[in-house]
């Protein structure tokens, strides 16, 4: 007999009819024996999520707002799941020790966290199993970063104890027991954790799609399937904006070489997508694994004549940023020029502050800012032998008239990097797409012909 870790996300546990397949899909096989689940998500399009929800409770408070109408949104539709399951559990008094808490100033974390907690108390009383809090379990420092081991030694001793059990997502404890959470989408690193600890033959993450997908569905109609793929590819595509699969939560399985299985909810007959750490023995000729990308990034260019004979420049350079606490999220250079890639919300307003002390610091020769682009990863783990990968991506983008910002080609070769404007993201995508997965065409049909007929011919080899 086995140990499956299975972790259902915001989707899955919307309502009771979700719940019900929940349900049925840990009965058909016994060796799902740890759940972990994240707060109930939207169950239609202008539907609120829980963790939204109490997050807007928490910016009442601080507000000196009344936030008990939406508190009261949020005991509503755990009510709902409590009828509907027909399950006897004493959420009231759960209710009144979160509001209790909430008046007396309890911490944005907690107040977000009670999302996964009641949601678990719900689903083990649903199914007759345990409920393991992950408060005291799942370890952070001080700083709030995550001690690894500590929480693999506690979570190991205390899930262990326990045939099956039902796990809240999202969140641990710092060691005065105040209550920390991970960022947004955080149950998937949950069940990362768990599934180490107790050593699972697998990890299940059941959410609304049949596995990862080649391209966001909500950009790309009926994207490809992607029906294994290597833990180092799911990283990068989850990293550059592909949402199904938070990418911190790679490390913890990756380590005990766990399988991660992206699995349906709504269609549990179904494979879904096997992330395993090495894909090479599968025979397929896939150039591309996946795209992905997100908006909203500024990228300073530096130009320096000479720079690269100037020691200590990129150092100097990085430790500006570093002085206003921003991480950089790419880096490409040349012999003079450096690009600095931010993500816009992180850099939180201090743009011009940083511009003066590199002007200041650094005297370039030039420095421009571009404002309002979008990165798009084409990543795959056949690119590196293959030629002409990029003139096919560029030749796409051309052609969709999209103008290239940036470029930047990973030291592992396993992506390209693209830099577009915003509102030129979501045509950038499907042109990669189309060009990789749907066209069987001529694809320099229409290319100018002052290029060099010559390197085509080179890159088409
Ligand atoms: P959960 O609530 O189960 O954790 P998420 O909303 O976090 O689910 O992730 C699943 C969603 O990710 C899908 O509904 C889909 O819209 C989105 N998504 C973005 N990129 C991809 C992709 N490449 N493949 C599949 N889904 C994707
Ligand atoms: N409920 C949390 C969120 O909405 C965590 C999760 O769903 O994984 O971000
Ligand atoms: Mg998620």
């Amino acid at each position: 007999m086995g140990v499956i870790v299975s972790k259902f996300g915001g989707s899955s546990v919307a309502d009771g009819i979700q719940l019900a397949k929940l349900k049925k899909i840990i009965e058909d096989e016994s060796d799902r024996k740890y759940v972990i689940v994240s707060a109930p998500g939207r169950r239609f399009d202008q539907d609120n999520k829980v963790t939204d929800l109490l997050y807007l409770c928490k910016a009442h408070i601080d507000h000196n707002v009344d936030y008990r109408q939406i508190f009261q949104v949020v005991c509503d539709r755990f009510l709902a799941l409590k009828m509907n399951l027909g399950i006897d559990i004493d959420l009231e008094k759960e209710f009144a020790e979160i509001d209790k808490n909430m008046q007396n100033n309890a911490s944005e974390d907690y107040i977000a966290s009670r999302g996964e907690y009641l949601t678990a108390l719900v689903v083990a009383a649903y199914l007759g199993y345990d409920f393991v809090d992950t408060a005291g379990l799942i370890c952070f420092d001080e700083r709030g970063k995550l001690l690894d081991e500590e929480t693999d030694r506690r979570l190991a001793n205390e899930i262990l104890k326990h045939d099956r059990a039902v796990i809240p997502g999202f969140y641990g404890s710092k060691p005065d027991r105040s209550i920390k959470t991970f960022s947004r989408g955080g149950s998937d690193i949950t069940g990362s954790l768990v599934a180490k600890a107790v050593k699972a033959d697998v990890y299940e993450n059941w959410t609304d799609v049949s596995g990862f997908l080649v391209a966001d569905p909500r950009i790309v109609k009926n994207p490809e399937q992607i029906d294994m793929v290597s833990y180092k590819e799911l990283r990068e595509l989850s990293y550059m904006g592909a949402s199904v699969l938070h990418e911190d939560a790679i490390y913890p399985v990756r380590a005990g070489n766990i399988p991660i299985n992206i699995r349906n909810t709504n269609a549990p007959a179904h494979p879904g997508t096997l992330i395993v750490s090495d894909t090479s023995k599968k025979a397929d000729d896939k150039i591309i694994t996946g795209i992905a990308g997100s908006k909203d990034f500024v990228v300073i260019a530096i130009y320096k004549n000479m720079m690269s004979a100037e020691t200590g420049f990129v150092r100097r350079c990085l430790s500006i940023l570093e002085d206003y606490g921003i991480p950089v999220e790419h880096l490409p250079s040349s012999i003079d020029t450096i690009s600095i890639v931010l993500s816009k919300k992180k850099i939180n307003g201090k743009l011009e502050d940083i511009l003066e002390e590199m002007q200041r610091r650094l005297a370039p020769d030039s420095l421009d800012v571009y404002q309002d682009m979008a990165l798009i990863a084409t990543v795959g783990r056949g690119m590196n032998r293959r030629r002409g990968v990029s003139a096919r991506l560029f030749t796409a983008l051309y052609k969709a008239g999209i103008n290239i910002r940036m470029i930047d080609q990973g030291s592992s070769e396993m992506n390209i990097i693209v830099g577009v404007e915003n509102i030129d993201f979501e045509n950038a995508v499907r042109a990669i797409y189309d060009t990789f997965f749907e066209t069987e065409e001529d694809q320099w049909a229409g290319f100018p012909a002052e290029f060099d007929e010559g390197i085509k011919n080179r890159l088409d080899a």
